[in-house]
């Protein structure tokens, strides 16, 4: 795969392989940009089809982290890095430490931090070999719950916008994903008084929510087409698509999913389905906003971390504005904001 010729390369500033013959790893760490300072993104364990799968992956989820940094204010660059295998069979103490290894190669150019299958106490083994780790237990800790936050308060903001409600009593809303961040976002939306319908790959996950939180389970692919406000997007990615556009009866799509346009045109299909999208960047930014904060000299503060996070509800009612000024779609109006960011930016 010629990698200067791919779409979701765009001028990504490095990439790098990483290997260990002795422990199995087969990694990549992309580092996007830092015109606003060093790269910052987390590590995702996934056992991807074929390399290039993985490469795509890395390239669009650190090219994220740009737009995502910028546009929660935070002097970071953009960055990611992905391991490939299944985790279950693959991750050791030894592997985490060769990627440990390979991080501080980078000098300080890319810090690192959890994503999907990479718990804290991985970091904290990747930590005995680079200080450029973020995340870790005792310091900020799990980003998860400050994901979910600020994706609750995305949801607030938007039903705020399209529905004229300043509250979630009664609002319906489709959570696709419980885990780290999903649960937490469920546990808070059922606070707040909304009612949910769920899906997930795991049983047990689906058990607990209809235990503790009164959610009524379906299918995995039954849950594009329910009867609800909101649609939350909290697993994977592409998840906005033909298929699934055609099958959406939620007026709103907020959840903390990286990357959940299937391909950058779905941004005007949302739009032209009335529905209002919460840029994905935008409304799951409350991890890194907590993770930046154990970044540089200031000791790490979860008060400050939290009023942050808060922003996140701000920064999406300025997004849906501009755009209902502009008549552009949501996603491409934030990208905008955040490219200005980004080329206000020194290095
Ligand atoms: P997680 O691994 O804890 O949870 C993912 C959940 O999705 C699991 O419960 C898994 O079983 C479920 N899942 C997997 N495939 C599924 C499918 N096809 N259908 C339904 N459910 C499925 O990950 P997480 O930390 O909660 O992150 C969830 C998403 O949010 C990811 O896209 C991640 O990149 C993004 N995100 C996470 C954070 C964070 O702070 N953890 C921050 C920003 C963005």
């Amino acid at each position: 795969m010629a990698l200067f010729e791919l779409v979701d390369f765009d001028y990504h500033e490095q990439v790098v392989y990483c290997s260990d013959e002795q422990t199995g790893l087969k990694a990549i760490i992309a580092v996007h940009n830092t015109n606003l300072g060093p790269a910052a993104g987390g590590c995702r364990f996934w056992d991807y089809a074929n390399e290039d799968e993985a490469l795509k992956d890395v390239l669009r989820l650190s090219k994220g982290m740009t737009y995502k940094n910028a546009m929660a204010g935070l002097h970071l660059g953009g960055g990611k890095a992905v391991i490939i295998g299944n985790p279950k069979s693959l991750k050791s103490e030894e592997l985490f430490k060769a990627f440990g290894r390979a991080v501080n190669n980078l000098g300080g150019r890319y810090y690192t931090a959890e994503d999907v299958n990479i718990t804290t106490a991985d970091m904290a083994i990747v930590n005995q070999e680079t200080e450029f780790v973020s995340g870790l237990e005792g310091k900020s800790g799990n980003p998860g719950p400050f994901t979910a936050l600020g994706t609750f308060l995305g949801i607030k903001a938007a039903v705020k916008f399209k529905l004229g409600k300043d509250d979630l009593n009664g609002i319906r809303v489709a959570v696709q994903g419980l885990g780290s961040v999903g649960y937490s976002l469920c546990e808070k939306l059922v606070a707040a008084g909304a009612e949910l319908v769920v899906t997930d790959i795991n049983p047990e996950a689906l058990e607990r929510a209809h235990q503790e939180l009164n959610a009524k389970v379906v299918g995995l692919d039954e849950i594009y087409s329910q009867d609800v406000d909101v649609y939350a997007p909290c697993a994977l990615g592409a998840t906005i698509n033909d298929e699934t556009l055609s099958q959406l009866k939620a007026v709103i799509i907020a959840g903390c999913a990286n990357n959940q346009l299937a391909e950058a045109r779905h941004d005007q299909a949302v739009k032209d389905k009335g529905i209002l999208y919460a840029p994905d960047y935008v409304i799951n930014a409350g991890g890194i906003i907590n993770v930046a904060l154990e970044i540089g000299d200031e000791p790490y503060c979860a008060d400050k971390a939290t009023a942050l996070v808060e922003d996140i509800y701000n920064t999406l009612m300025d997004v849906f504005t501009k755009a209902a000024e502009q008549g552009l779609p949501t996603g491409q109006v934030a990208d905008q904001m955040a490219r200005d960011i980004i080329a206000n930016g020194h290095k």
